[in-house]
């Protein structure tokens, strides 16, 4: 099992998904990685590239597409810090530093945007993989119309860009030292 299949199943089984199969999640094309299309409103382009992977629907039990919301609890992909806590389009995001990857010079971190982050998560807290750290934000009202959702980037940034500074004017940015990394890879 890959990191990102582990991670769905995770995500499955602490919401006591009725999920079809562990394969049963739908990912729509302009959900994947590096995607130029939306997948909700008008289905046009996004502005930019999708620097991530994104986590709504799945195949339940008795065939039907169900999809997650704002009362689904978002587990962490693996151990780490949080080190920053930004805003974003729909929520807020959630930056978290895997320091076993890191080196001197560069830090690999996972991203989880569109949520409420729970409380007591803060800059610096400690993280333990599986841990539940956030639940999707809730899009009502919002121009988007975008259903709430679960984004997660994994990227690899220098280690010379401050941590405060890691957030999506740099993640969204083609043209800044950042490297995204697919996380169906992982
Ligand atoms: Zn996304």
């Amino acid at each position: 099992m890959t990191g990102i299949s582990e991670y769905l199943a995770k995500i499955a089984e602490i919401n006591r998904l009725d999920i079809k199969s562990p394969d049963g999640w739908i990912f729509h094309p302009g959900m994947l990685f590096q995607s130029t299309a939306k997948w909700w409103g008008d289905f046009g382009s996004r502005h930019a590239p999708h620097e991530g992977l994104d986590i709504l629907f799945y195949r339940s039990a008795d065939g039907f597409v169900d999809s997650i919301g704002p009362d689904t609890l978002v587990p962490l992909l693996a151990d780490g810090y949080a080190v920053n806590i930004c805003d974003d389009f729909l929520g807020r995001s959630l930056v978290v530093e895997s320091r076993m990857q890191s080196t001197s010079r560069f830090r690999i971190f996972s991203v989880y945007a569109h949520l409420d982050i729970m409380p007591g998560i803060e800059t610096g807290t400690r993280l333990a993989k599986g841990d539940m750290v956030a639940t999707p934000a809730s899009t009502a009202g919002k121009k988007s119309k975008i259903a709430p959702h679960l984004h997660l980037s994994v990227l690899e940034a220098p280690s010379s860009i401050p941590a405060r500074e890691l957030d999506w004017n740099l993640f969204g940015n083609p043209d800044s030292p950042v490297r995204l990394v697919n996380p169906a890879f992982l």
